[in-house]
């Protein structure tokens, strides 16, 4: 701590973003570039180094969050980078997406701005790939064991890269044609340009790791023959499984999934399309969820030249305030958030029907109506009471050329047949089940990530893959020195 008054004498200040009507013209990351460094020495002073800390606690990859601060505001970069590559393989990923649990957990938080840890991190992160602290950490030695990863997500390449360091030969499939998972093509270039991807792909091919893309394990290659071929298997699939909307008027052209329209937005971006066959522009659109996936619906349809935009939400608008009562400090609370996308609809006003932000809260849709081509044009909703119940009078009708489904996902996909060719057994809700060392009921086969764990983070993401690391080094060789953040029992503070 080199100024014991910093979180006295400082105010919180965040890293500032770009104007709106600047940064919905591109796709650039909405943050203003070079304006995170020369504030962030300060905001890490902030850190109480309070003892307890409970924001190490809140972050499920056990960052060593204090220890980081007092480095940061000393300006001893590659001593920080040091600390936070000991615990989180991608933090640059972290320090852009994540939504920060630690900061709910932070003792300033009790009564005052929490400290800016994400983007302490994310600073560090930054400087460490600019000062050459991040270089590739290939093993010493080749411990003869080979390791078959299958999804190349935050978890497969966190468990790819933490198993290829301790000495094991790792081949990473992918049956995208890129690799990165939700990172590549769910998430929008402007909550992360992917070049932050790229700069680790390369890390990991310089360290060893190998990548075979456009391979679907159980499709192009039979997930028994994998089995056969390699000493140990992760599946880190991801749960790409979404939720239906089984509504009247569903089959009409024109309602799409989520994950059917952001993917394309992310391959105009990569070069890969002129322009996408699902673009908004010109279009009313209407979001159905209220969730992260659903922001990013929005941002991209601003983005897009939408004529409309509103996003519904089922679930009433939350209060500016934690309830102590029902979210005591230092649970992560349901507070009323107004991401990026969502200052960019209130400041371009993109929905005049809805409230200020282009959301609508406690609102369930009914049916959808179309023309006579067989295209929606209009979606029809209620509003409902805290039972979800509608309340009677209180129909509506939207305009509607583009309607998003962003109704979260069930477990991992299962067309590709890997689940039934491993007969892997599975949870009742859609989840692959393992045991406490992450093993599945087929020998030297391990799951983890979204597709055990179910629909979650980034954070929880890279800590599920370096845990199963970790178990897949103690089956490979009787012992692991590979640190194991979680284990498949452990449940976010709410997040
Ligand atoms: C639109 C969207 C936005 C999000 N934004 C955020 C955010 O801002 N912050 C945050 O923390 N979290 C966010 N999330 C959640 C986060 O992306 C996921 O929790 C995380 O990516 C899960 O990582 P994973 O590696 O387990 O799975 P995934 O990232 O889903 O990766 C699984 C990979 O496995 C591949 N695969 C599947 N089956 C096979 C097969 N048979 N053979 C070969 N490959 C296969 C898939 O193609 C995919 O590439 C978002 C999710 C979505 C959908
Ligand atoms: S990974 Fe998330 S929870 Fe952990 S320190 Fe970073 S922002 Fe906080």
């Amino acid at each position: 701590m080199a100024d014991p008054k910093g979180f006295m004498t400082t105010p919180r200040q965040d890293w500032p973003r770009r104007p709106v009507e600047e940064r919905v013209k591109d796709w650039d990351e909405v943050y203003v570039p070079g304006a995170l460094l020369p504030i962030i020495s300060k905001q890490a002073d902030r850190c109480m180094d309070c003892g307890i800390p409970f924001c190490h606690d809140a972050c499920p990859l056990g960052n060593l969050i204090p220890e980081w601060n007092d480095l940061v505001s000393r300006e001893d970069w590659r001593a920080a980078a040091d600390r936070l590559h000991a615990t989180n393989n991608f933090p640059e990923f972290t320090g852009r997406l994540c939504p920060a649990p630690c900061e709910a957990g932070c003792v300033l938080a009790i009564n005052q701005p929490a400290v800016t840890i994400k983007n302490v991190e994310c600073a560090i992160a930054d400087r460490a790939w600019e000062d050459g602290f991040a270089p590739p950490r290939p093993p010493d030695r080749l411990s003869g064991r080979t390791v078959a990863v299958i999804g190349s997500g935050p978890t497969g390449l966190a468990a790819a890269q933490q198993l290829t360091r301790a000495g094991h030969t790792v081949a990473v499939y992918e049956k995208d044609d890129r690799i990165g998972g939700l990172m590549r093509y769910g998430i929008p270039e402007f909550k992360m340009e992917k070049h932050h991807l790229e700069r680790r792909i390369e890390q990991m091919r310089a360290e060893g790791t190998k990548f075979r893309t456009s391979t679907a394990v159980g499709r192009d290659i039979g997930a028994a023959e994998l089995r056969s071929r390699y000493d140990a298997v992760v599946i880190a699939t991801g749960a790409t499984a979404w939720r239906e909307l089984p509504l009247p008027g569903r089959e009409l052209s024109g309602i799409h999934q989520a994950m059917e329209y952001l993917p394309l937005a992310n391959r105009v971006c990569e070069g890969e399309l002129e322009t996408s066959p699902m673009s908004a522009a010109g279009k009313h659109v209407v979001i159905v969820g209220g969730g992260d996936t659903g922001a990013d619906c929005l941002g991209t349809a601003v983005r897009e030249g939408a004529a409309s935009v509103t996003q519904l939400d089922i679930y009433a608008q939350p209060g500016a305030e934690r309830d102590e009562d029902a979210e005591p400090w230092p649970t992560y609370p349901k507070i009323y958030r107004l991401s990026a996308a969502h200052e960019e609809a209130r400041d371009l006003q993109t929905a005049p029907a809805a409230d200020a932000d282009a959301r609508l809260f406690a609102a369930s849709t009914l049916h959808f109506t179309g023309d006579a081509d067989g295209h929606v044009r209009s979606l029809h909703l209620t509003e409902v009471d805290a039972q979800r119940s509608p309340m009677p009078g209180t129909e509506r009708t939207l305009p509607a050329d583009l309607v998003l489904l962003a109704l979260g996902f069930s477990g991992p996909d299962r067309e590709d047949g890997l689940i039934d060719q491993l007969g892997l057994e599975m949870e009742p809700r859609g989840t692959i089940t393992r045991d406490a060392g992450f093993a599945t009921n087929a020998p030297g086969v391990f799951a983890a990530g979204d597709a055990a764990r179910g629909q979650s983070l980034i954070v929880w993401a890279i800590a599920e893959g370096r845990a199963v690391a970790a178990a897949v080094d103690r089956y490979l060789t009787g012992s692991s020195r590979l640190p194991a953040p979680i284990s498949p029992y452990d449940r976010p503070m709410t997040v």
